[in-house]
Parts: C-alpha cells; structure tokens; sequence
C-alpha cells in the first residue's frame, strides 16, 4: 500500500479545485507504482531518463491511462530516449535543449508537451531558467517549433526553506505564469509543490503538485 489515496484525499479537500498530482516514482520499484496505480494514480514523474526507461513499458505498452513526466534536468545525449519514453518533459531549462527536443520529436512526427523550469529560489546547485526574460525568450523560440507545446512553467522551491522564502520563490513563478500566457494563452500547467511545500503551492496558485515521499515513503538510494 502506498499513501497515494489519502494524499489525494489532502490534495482535494485543500484545493477545491482540480489539481493533478504527479506521483514521483524516482528510486522506487515499479511494484511501487503499480501499487499507487490500483490506488488511482495515473501520473508519474522520473528525474532520470535511465531509470524512466528501464522502470516503465515504452508508451504503447502501458496500463490504461497510464503516463509518464520527466521531471528532471535533461542531457542534450538523453533527449533521443526521453522522447520516446516520456510523455511530457518538464525540466526544460535551455533553448539549445528546446532545439534538441524540436529535432528528435520532428524526425519521429510526434509532438510533445514541455514545461519551462524556473530556478525560482537562485540556489547555484538548482537547474532551470535563471531570469524571468531568459524563461519568456524560450518560450517565444518555442513557438516557432512545430513539435514542441509549452503548456506551462515548472518549479522547485527552495529546499528546507522558510515559509517565507518558499511562499516568495513560488509568488514569482506565480506571476510569470501569468506574462508567458500573454505569450501563449493555451498554457495551462504551473507545476510547483513537492512533499513538504505542496499546501503553500496551492495558496500561490499552483494546479500541479509533484509529491514522491509523502506517496512512497523515503527513497532509499543505491
Ligand atoms: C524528487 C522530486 C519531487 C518529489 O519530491 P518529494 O519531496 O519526495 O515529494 C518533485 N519534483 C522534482 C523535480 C523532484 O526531483
């Protein structure tokens, strides 16, 4: 058993509203996901393009309705396996990535979902679009790429950080949100809120939340 159900129980009664939640899987068995899957859960997030692969069926091959985030940062040697693999990327942090993307999504005709990764905290150790005009000028290039739909923006707080600064990083991204629908009004993901953070998300307005151990327990990592 996992606690997929009543995390989604929490989600519910404190949004009102409908938020999808990403089960991250990262570091534990398919066992694990299959187990949150009985339980309801249809989304999944990985932050390793090898560990994605080797965990779930490719896309064909999948329980119904199942899918498939890639949550963190992508090399530009990965992007070949994540395309086939994932079914949305959402760790997005550079035009010659979206480029790259472009490139391997155009040579299989597919087309697939992005998100725009903010480093909204400005922690040097984090990934994602430094500047709020670096993130915007992506999504303008990004419109040019036939294969590529920016549905959103992506974010981490800052990690074991105060109320405070967790509620400003996530204020922030709040507000770009807002200018890049000027830009692309069919945007409709601002993805932020983890386990420990995900309530605060939710007041700044967040309509993804990305929860692994509140759903699967610690990871244990190799
Ligand atoms: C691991 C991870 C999460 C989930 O973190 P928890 O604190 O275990 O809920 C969410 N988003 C990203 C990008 C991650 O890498």
């Amino acid at each position: 058993m996992t606690d997929y159900r009543s995390t989604e129980e929490k989600l519910k009664a404190a949004a009102q509203r409908s938020v999808t939640l990403v089960a991250v899987s990262k570091f534990h068995p398919y066992e694990a996901v299959m187990e949150a899957y009985g339980e309801g859960a249809r989304v999944f997030g990985e932050n390793r393009v090898q560990e994605m692969c080797s965990k779930f069926p490719p896309k064909g091959e999948r329980p119904e309705g199942m899918k498939v985030f890639l949550i963190g940062q992508l090399q530009r040697n990965k992007v070949k396996k994540a395309v086939e693999w994932a079914d949305r990327i959402e760790s997005v942090d550079s035009i010659a990535l979206i480029d790259k993307i472009e490139a391997e999504c155009a040579a299989r005709s597919i087309v697939m979902d992005i998100l725009l990764e903010l480093n909204s905290s400005g922690e040097e150790s984090k990934s994602g679009f430094r500047s709020d005009d670096d993130l915007l000028e992506a999504a303008q290039h990004a419109l040019g790429c036939s294969h590529l739909r920016v549905r959103g923006i992506m974010t981490i707080g800052p990690l074991g950080g105060y109320d405070e600064a967790i509620r400003s990083a996530f204020t922030r991204t709040s507000a770009l949100y807002g200018r890049l629908r000027e830009i692309i009004p069919y945007a409709d993901v601002l993805s932020m809120g983890m386990s420990a953070d995900w309530p605060i998300a939710l007041e700044c307005g967040s309509d993804e939340v990305r929860i692994g151990t509140a759903i699967f327990g610690e990871r244990v990592k190799a």
